[in-house]
This record gives C-alpha cells, sequence and structure tokens, in this order.
C-alpha cells in the first residue's frame, strides 16, 4: 500500500502472523461456548488485564454499549466527560438502546472530571432525579491527545462509586497505549474498575475486535446482553486468532509508536503557523492546531498533504489537524510528513 495514513490507527491491516493463525485457527461453535479460539483469547485477556473473566466483541463500540447495558436499567444516569468518545462519537448508544441518560461533566486539559463535579454530580435517593448508576471513564483519553491519565486518579474514582454505590467501566480503547506510556502493567490501570473494553484493531493491528473485562458474573450478564444486540458470533476464532497474536505480539512494540510520535510533535511545533501541546503529547495521538493568519485551513493543508504525497491526516476542524501514529508509519514517514508540511505552509 503507498498511500501514508495518518488519520487513525484503526487503519492498520492485519500483519502477516495474524494471517496466518486466522487462516489456521481452531474454530467451534462460540454460541455454544465451543470456539476454542475465542476462549483462548477470552482467557488471555482476562488474564493481562487482571480480571476474571472477558468477552470478545465486535468493536469498541460495542464493548462499551455491552457494558453500559450490563451495568444499568432504563432511567438510570451515567456520569461521563462530555468530550469522551461514548458521549460523542457512539451513536448514543446508551440513550438509543439503554434508556440511559447521560450525565457529561466537563474535562480538564487531560481528559480528567473534576473530583468534587464527580462527587456533586451523584444524585440523592430521591424519585426527581434519575438513578446515578455508573461512572464512565476513558484511558488513554482520545480527544486530549490520547493523554494517559495515571491510576491513582481512578482509585479516586472508585472511591466515590464505593461510597455510592456505583460501578465504574472504563473505556480503555487504547489501555495498552496509556500503560506503556506510563511505564505500568496494565493491570495497574484496571484495578480499581468493574468493567474495561479495549480495541484490538487500533494499535494492536488486529483486524476486528474488541473486548470487555470484568467479574466472572459481570461477563455472564454481558454475554446475554451482546447476544441481544446481534453480536454472538458463530465460528469467531478466525478473528480471535488474530486477537491473540496482538496481545502477544503488538502490545511491546506500542512505545515506538509513542516515540515517533514524540518526532513529529517536536517537528511540527518548529514550523511557524501549527503549534501542538508538547506536554500532552504521551502516547500516540497529536492534535495540531493552524494559525489562523495561514492562508490555509486544516482541510487545505490536507488536501495538499494527499495530492503531494498521498498522505492523509485526519481534519478535526477548521483550524485543527489530528496525526495518529502506529505500525504502519515509521520514522521515515514521520519525516515526508513533516518535509511536505514545511513545503505546503511555506507557500
Ligand atoms: C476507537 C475508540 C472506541 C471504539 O471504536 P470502534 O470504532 O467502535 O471500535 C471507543 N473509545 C475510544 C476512546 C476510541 O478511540
Amino acid at each position: 500500500m503507498d498511500r501514508i495514513d495518518f488519520r487513525s490507527d484503526t487503519v492498520t491491516w492485519p500483519t502477516a502472523s495474524m494471517r496466518q493463525a486466522m487462516a489456521n485457527a481452531p474454530v467451534g461453535d462460540d454460541v455454544y461456548g465451543e470456539d476454542p479460539s475465542v476462549n483462548a483469547l477470552e482467557a488471555l485477556a482476562a488474564q493481562m488485564l487482571g480480571k476474571e473473566a472477558a468477552l470478545l466483541v465486535s468493536s469498541g463500540t460495542m464493548g462499551n454499549t455491552v457494558a453500559i447495558l450490563a451495568h444499568t436499567r432504563r432511567g438510570d444516569e451515567a456520569i461521563l466527560g462530555i468530550d469522551s468518545h461514548v458521549m460523542m462519537s457512539e451513536a448514543g448508544g446508551m440513550a438509543y438502546l439503554g434508556g440511559v441518560m447521560p450525565r457529561p461533566l466537563a474535562t480538564d486539559r487531560t481528559g480528567k472530571m473534576g473530583l468534587g463535579e464527580v462527587f456533586k454530580a451523584v444524585n440523592p435517593d430521591d424519585p426527581h432525579y434519575p438513578a446515578t448508576r455508573l461512572i464512565l471513564v476513558e484511558n488513554s483519553y482520545g480527544s486530549k491527545n490520547g493523554y494517559p491519565i495515571e491510576p491513582a486518579y481512578f482509585q479516586q474514582i472508585h472511591n466515590i462509586a464505593q461510597e455510592n454505590g456505583l460501578a465504574v467501566h472504563m473505556d480503555g480503547a487504547r489501555v495498552f497505549n496509556a500503560a506503556a506510556a506510563l511505564g505500568l502493567d496494565v493491570r495497574e490501570m484496571t484495578q480499581h474498575l468493574d468493567s474495561i473494553s479495549f480495541c484490538l484493531s487500533k494499535g494492536l493491528s488486529a483486524p476486528v475486535g474488541s473486548i470487555l473485562c470484568g467479574s466472572t458474573d459481570f461477563i455472564h450478564k454481558a454475554r446475554r446482553v451482546r447476544k441481544v444486540l446481534g453480536g454472538a458470533m458463530r465460528q469467531a476464532g478466525v478473528i480471535a486468532a488474530a486477537g491473540i497474536v496482538a496481545l502477544e505480539d503488538m502490545v511491546d512494540r506500542l512505545t515506538i509508536d509513542h516515540e515517533n510520535a514524540q518526532k513529529l510533535a517536536a517537528g511540527l511545533s518548529k514550523i511557524e503557523g501549527l503549534s501542538v501541546d508538547l506536554d500532552l503529547i504521551k502516547t500516540n495521538i497529536i492534535f495540531c492546531r493552524v494559525n489562523q493568519d495561514l492562508n490555509l485551513s486544516a482541510q487545505g493543508i490536507a488536501d495538499e498533504l494527499k495530492k503531494r504525497a498521498n498522505i492523509w491526516v485526519d481534519v478535526d476542524d477548521v483550524w485543527k489537524l489530528r496525526f495518529v501514529t502506529h505500525c504502519w508509519v515509521g520514522e521515515p514517514e514521520v519525516d515526508l510528513l513533516l518535509k511536505h508540511l514545511r513545503l505546503i505552509i511555506r507557500i
């Protein structure tokens, strides 16, 4: 593929060893619990995440939606970041399917809701109010440069939840990036959570799939919700086989993506007309502001990059670009992107 794609880490194709594992995967009927590859992936994921059980789902959105439906009843309320993925980018699934009220709270520049605000958002047990049932957190925090939030914060969120009988679910689409950036075992990121979902198909490069983890009881419930949503699959071992390779081979290399993001961010910050919050770039996502004095908008720059060098980037808004590093875009691609940006912006 000659396209150079910085739009997202979702664009990664399965690796050669994933394709081989998929071709040779032992399979069975997973709705009967008989697919050995799915069972192996779920066991491996549960162990790596430090939870009792795990469930393979088709997407990150399904992982979060299944978790929300399993934690709540209709009319309950869920506290979450106003710019979180669940709030902004999952088609309103919690309301559409679960009748759950979102209670969006502002987040700081690293994606944290204020603890005082979270505490205040828990409704008293009074028939006027929706029953607060769930706190949704996200790590790394996608809309804040994929910032990796440290476990101490989730310990405090967990304390508020415990005091009020709430559950905590983490949208951990990129939790392995967060753990790598903080130099922690991913289990240290998950110990304060009731459930977590993460994506196999982003930086870990599997073609399809996410995993939801939690207690045995919770996953039992979640399995039923997944069935309701039409997400129970039969010989899903062909998907799971790639997921196993993702967990075994692709986790340790995420730091390379982070180093490339550092290099890209440093280069961007030296181009007059572009600016980056360098102190917030810790993982593989970079939001880059385009100075409004330039005679080019973010879209204009993206169009030029595509035309000149087949480099694809994400336009976040009129004056903002997003770049994501992953196993398909290494140092040479970063250098090429910077070179073309310098040429385009000099005009
Ligand atoms: C990608 C992503 C998801 C899930 O996305 P799908 O496209 O449904 O797999 C959830 N949360 C965050 C933060 C994400 O980046």
